[in-house]
């Protein structure tokens, strides 16, 4: 599906393009007690870095700004810089951006700033600000070291919003919407209003289950905080089809990968988090987990040295608040209710819809299918590792999850046309 840009219908938006620096000429003609005043870059800093690249794997709003207003990014750094007194500034980008060749010496005619454009490659932990300007002196992109006074990291985001002087935040709203998009908004427009107004609402008309909001360390947002003013930042939508356990241990997955490893507790808290996840999809729950994630959460959320660590644990903690009797299916039911978790679910075909196609057979990876043309196809349980490619290829909507009540099917394949239930 395509990102669509969504801006809003008045008031100006960071989508603007602007040639000539007019924001940074008129800074220049103000004092630098007034700029600092306006653009709350108060204290002196002699080095800021641009961070113009997307940190997550996925997340595109920084790029589409680069793509979109490499200018606004650079207007906003001349401005920043100015106000903070800078004499040095780092683009960090991942995409290499023909405007600013040009554009860096014009400003530099406004500007005595050193600007230094730097090709990164992008990593979770690039996002975190200090892990950033690690990797930039050339060491590993490693969070939560010695703070250096002197430099400053800012988003393309904020620098854009210098120079347009627009009042809007930006989402990637992705998932089960009908449009995925970058939507800019102004603030106070609520969650409800971006999904369901600006993204078109729910695909395929589903109900609404839960918004990630902010990555892989976010936050779950259940229905009942769709109300709420929208936050910056990334935000998957699930259906009513999608399972919070799945969610959780996909991101606790991806942080245990991604975490730096710099300190204990975020390496071994969010190692530990993820397993027991991968217990609780798997039937594997202990009685001692509910109290270890807990006390594993408050400690990480204690003492990470940054935010990454701090918040590993929320997508867990809020999975846990927002939908307990789905965390006690897995756990003690030992069910997926919403048919995701492979250990719970199995797949059948129904006699009464399969046309026998044969189409199913060709992408088991398993050889789990048997059939031929013209019969009823039938899956075998003890090959099927439920990968789930045959259902969503089946043109015929006959094959189907199911929990621990299963549908009657044929034992073996028969003639399409004879299958009778009993
Ligand atoms: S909290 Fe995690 S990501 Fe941050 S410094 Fe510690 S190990 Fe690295
Ligand atoms: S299950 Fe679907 S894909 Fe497979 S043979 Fe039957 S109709 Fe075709
Ligand atoms: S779910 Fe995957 S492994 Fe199981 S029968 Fe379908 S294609 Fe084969």
């Amino acid at each position: 599906m395509s990102l669509e840009i969504i801006t809003p219908s008045s008031g100006s938006t960071m989508f603007t393009e602007t040639q000539g620096f007019p924001a940074l000429r008129k800074a220049l003609s103000m004092g630098r007690e007034a700029l600092q005043a306006q653009t709350g870059l108060g204290t002196d800093k002699t080095c800021l870095i641009a961070r113009a690249f997307d940190a997550e794997s996925g997340a595109a709003i920084r790029s589409t700004l680069l793509a979109k207003t490499p200018l606004g990014i650079l207007e906003g750094l001349g401005i920043a810089a100015l106000a903070l007194g800078a004499t040095k500034a780092i683009l960090a980008l991942a995409t290499p951006t023909e405007a600013l060749n040009v554009a860096i010496p014009e400003l530099q005619k406004l500007l005595p700033l050193e600007i230094e454009v730097r090709m990164i490659q992008p990593s979770f932990m690039a996002g975190e600000d200090s892990a950033l300007a690690e990797l930039l002196k050339g060491k590993p992109a490693m969070a939560g070291g010695h703070e250096d006074a002197s430099t400053l990291v800012l988003d393309a985001e904020t620098l854009v919003r210098l120079a347009t002087g627009a009042q809007t935040i930006l989402l990637q709203v992705i998932g089960a919407v009908k449009q995925e998009a970058i939507v800019e908004i102004h603030a106070g427009t609520t969650l409800r209003q971006v999904i369901f107004e600006q993204c078109g609402g729910m695909k395929g008309d589903k109900g609404f289950k839960f918004a990630l909001a902010g990555g892989p360390t976010g936050a779950f947002i259940p229905e009942a905080g769709l109300d709420a003013p929208a936050s910056p930042g990334t935000i998957v939508v699930g259906d009513e089809s999608a399972c919070t356990v799945d969610m959780a241990q996909r991101c606790l997955a991806f942080t245990a990968q991604e975490a730096c490893g710099r300190c204990l507790l975020c390496r071994e808290g969010s190692y530990q988090l993820k397993e027991i996840l991968s217990d609780m999809a798997s039937g594997k729950t202990k009685a001692e987990d509910e109290a270890q994630i807990r006390e594993l959460a408050a400690a990480m959320a204690e003492g990470s040295l940054c935010p990454v660590g701090r918040r590993a644990a929320d997508p867990l903690l809020t999975g846990l608040q927002h939908f307990p009797e789905e965390f006690e299916a897995h756990m003690k039911r030992k069910r997926c209710p919403a048919l995701v978790c492979k250990k719970y679910v199995t797949f059948h075909i129904l006699g009464e819809t399969c046309t026998g196609c044969e189409k199913c057979l060709g992408v088991c990876p398993e050889e789990a299918i048997e059939g031929e043309e013209d019969y009823i196809h039938v899956i075998d349980a003890k090959a099927c590792t439920q990968c789930g490619l045959c259902f969503e290829i089946c043109p015929e909507g006959a094959i189907v999850k199911a929990g621990p009540l299963k549908p009657k099917t044929p034992k073996e394949p028969i003639p399409v046309g004879t299958w009778k239930k009993r």
